[in-house]
């Protein structure tokens, strides 16, 4: 499985585009292709990664804020310009159908009825998990602003979870139990921010789940700037895994890559 960091920046940073991940994954010799949130900045940075039309399977949207959501539109013009053809599944939280349906309707009018490729919306919800492009997905609640799910990802042999936006909870953590690369967003360096996780509370959650690696994303811009060697310090302070602050575009491979 390969996790690549589009983005890990929050909502209005000048320098660091909105978190995205895009994750490759094999399974039996058939290869998946995944995109975690999908906000503003998102479209034209998976497009410089692959100009296949068909090659993306599944998004996955945690909340519906702008910074995860909001490029959805631009992504399936685009795919309708390309002529795809292939099925793309469009999952998230109760009402994703509803959204996606009346953001694309939005920015682009006319255009939803026009898409020569079929859509599957699926709702996601914590009590039960499902199959889609050859692995399975579970979710938990985390607390955020609104309704946002936190999910997991488990292809056989490796298994990744994204907090979306939001403080974890005992569900998110046992959500998170022992997969290979936790994802979390930590929008402060410490103290309680309504609705968000800090580095400190990652870091007790990382140990918590027993989590192998600990990438943090969505940090607010100017902690990031400002405390920038305050944090550097704290994360190789931690000995017992792996936490590390991705940049836009690294890239995080379970091996072996054919898992
Ligand atoms: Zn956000
Ligand atoms: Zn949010």
């Amino acid at each position: 499985m390969k996790i690549t960091f589009l983005g890990v920046g929050e909502s209005c940073d000048e320098n660091y585009p909105n978190t995205c991940l895009w994750i490759e994954s094999v399974r039996d010799g058939h290869r998946s292709s995944v995109l975690l949130d999908c906000g503003f900045t998102a479209p034209p940075l998976y497009w410089r990664q692959i100009r296949d039309p068909d090659d993306l399977d599944a998004l996955w949207i945690s909340h519906f804020h702008g910074d995860h959501f909001f490029g959805t539109p631009a992504l399936l013009l685009r795919f309708w310009e390309r002529n795809r053809r292939k099925p793309l599944v469009l999952m998230g939280p109760k009402g994703v159908e509803r959204i996606i349906t009346s953001s694309m309707e939005l920015a682009y009018p006319g255009f939803f009825q026009k898409l020569n490729y079929p859509l599957h919306f699926r709702e996601a919800n914590s009590r039960e998990s499902l199959v889609c492009s050859r692995m399975n997905w579970s979710f938990a609640q985390n607390i955020h602003g609104q309704e946002s799910l936190a999910v997991r990802l488990d292809n056989g042999k490796h298994a990744v979870f994204y907090s979306g936006d939001g403080l974890f909870t005992e569900e998110t953590i046992s959500l998170a139990k022992g997969v290979h690369l936790a994802v979390h967003e930590a929008f402060r360096l410490e103290g309680h921010t309504p609705g968000h996780g800090s580095i400190y509370q990652c870091i007790e959650f990382g140990r918590k789940a027993c989590v192998q690696r600990l990438a943090l994303v969505h940090v607010q811009r100017d902690e990031r700037r400002g405390r920038h060697e305050e944090m550097r310090r704290l994360l190789k302070e931690v000995e017992d895994f792996e936490v590390f602050l991705p940049e836009p575009g690294d890239s995080v491979v379970l091996s072996p890559f054919s898992g």
